[in-house]
Parts: structure tokens; sequence; C-alpha cells
């Protein structure tokens, strides 16, 4: 897919699975399981899909996946399969290797979405991506380093903290138009200072929905899941972002969902809802 001067692939590292019931929260088991079956562990497949954005001189990767670094015991927890997809297969088919990503944006610092920026070698962390600088909102920086006891369990200081050492970190402060057409939109109701990778040349916009709109089953405005920090933050700025989406015609690219990469919507009677997929 091309965007004005950019070329937007998206670079799958991977599957996972997450229990059903936190990623749909209060919503009853027979409506999510029609759209996303569990397995007998009530465990749902979820995608950990990244994007590639080259051009303009830059080979931009948004979010990195969830890594390399987990346990035995996490990776059966959370049913990690990389046998399929992965990062270095997945970079290699555009003949990129990690040492060519100029720059990583992280839209968040939770473990599925910026476990791949580092990567465990002889006991020590290493950057995944050596020559690159990564993005973090400084909000949720500040919030990574002292989470809320809900959510320190989404946080491995090893995923950044090899980034700060290196001095790889730009902060970024509010919205900030990090390349040309190149944007953010900011969201907290999942996590203080998730920021959303806006890609537009005024006529094409793809906006990279992270967790504030995790899969295509929740689009529907109260599937939120149990992960969210502030519920009813996430359901006003989903309303906002698909309000505009919707409007502005936008592809909406879902880093979770295991068989959707992108969508368009459309306003029907019941809410916003799929209008077509969108390939790249
Ligand atoms: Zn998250």
């Amino acid at each position: 897919m091309k965007i004005g001067q950019y070329e937007l692939h998206p670079i799958d590292t991977g599957r996972f699975a997450l229990d059903g019931g936190a990623m749909f929260n209060i919503v009853p088991k027979s409506l999510w399981s029609k759209l996303n079956p569990p397995d007998d562990e009530n465990r749902i497949e979820m995608a950990l899909r990244t994007l590639l954005i080259m051009g303009n001189k830059r080979k931009i990767l948004v979010d990195t996946g969830i890594g390399t670094k987990f346990s035995e015991k996490y990776k059966k927890i959370y049913k990690i399969d990389q046998s399929k997809y992965n990062l270095a297969s997945s970079l290699k088919e555009y003949d990129l290797e990690t040492k060519d990503i100029t720059d990583v944006i992280l839209t968040h610092l939770h473990l599925d979405h910026a476990g791949g920026a580092t990567y465990k070698e002889d006991d020590k962390h290493k950057l995944a991506f050596p020559n690159a600088v990564y993005y973090v909102q400084k909000k949720h920086y500040e919030w990574a380093l002292e989470p809320s006891e809900k959510d320190k369990g989404s946080f491995i200081r090893e995923d950044f903290k090899p980034i700060v050492e290196e001095g790889k970190l730009r902060l970024v402060d509010g919205y900030t138009v990090i390349f040309p057409n190149i944007d953010v939109i900011l969201s907290d109701g999942h996590t203080p200072g998730l920021q959303l990778v806006k890609v537009s040349d005024g006529k094409d916009t793809l906006v990279y929905c992270s967790d504030l709109i995790s899969t295509t089953s929740h689009i529907r405005i109260p599937y939120i899941a149990g992960y969210d920090i502030y519920p009813l933050t996430t359901i006003e700025e989903k309303e906002k972002l698909l309000t505009r989406a919707c409007s502005g015609d936008w592809i909406l690219f879902f880093e979770h969902d295991p068989s959707t990469e992108a969508v368009k919507i459309k306003e029907t009677e019941n809410g916003y809802a799929v209008n077509e997929k969108v390939s790249f």
C-alpha cells in the first residue's frame, strides 16, 4: 500500500493468546466466543502485527511484537508461537534486517508491543534495532516507570531500559508530527500516553489502532478489554476515532486481529461495523 511518499507493509511477528474474558470484559462469552472462538483454556488467538513504513529515506517500524526474551513458562501461558511468523523472516520479505530500521515508534510499552525492542544475548539485554531511534510518549514512559498495581505485570523493564542506556529514546510530548505525513493520536483509556500512529497524505489515511481497538471485534463500542486503566475514557476515545474514521474513509489497522489486517468502517443502525477489508 502506498500513502503519500510512504510504502506500508504489515510485518507479522508471531501469534499469542490472551484470556477471552479479559479481552472483552463485561461482554458475555456467548457473544464474544462467536467472534473469537476460545481454546480449551479460554484463550483467544491474537496476532502480533507491526507496521513497516518506508519512504523519505526512513525505514520506520510501528511497535515490535512480543520479542524473544520470554521464559518457557510465559511461552506456555501466552501460547507464544513464532514458528510461522517472526520479525526476522517478515522483514526479510522486504530485503531488510533489523539493523536497517531507522526508527521505531512504540505505541506504548506493554510487553506484547515493546518486547521485540530488545533481545537477550550472553545474559545481556541488547537493542534489537541497533541503528534506530525509539519514540515513546513522555507521559507513558513516566507511567511505565511507576505503573499501577493493576498493570505492572504488563511492563518488563528490560524491554526499554537498554533503549535509555544507549541514548536512543526520544520522548514525544503530546501531539507531534513525527515525520512528514506521520503524526500521532493520543489516547489514555487503555494506558496513559498511548500513541496511535496516523499516516495521511490528505487523500488516504491509515491509523495504527494499537490497543485502543485491538481487533475487528472491538469496533463495537462496549467491547473493551478488562486490561484498560480508564474504561470510560477508552469508550470516549474509541467513539471519537470511529467517527473520524467513518467520515474520512480512513483505514484502521489492527495489531492483534488474528485474521484481518485492516478495514474501512461504516455506520449502521447498530453502531459502527466493518465496511470492507483492506489488503496491502
Ligand atoms: Zn497494551
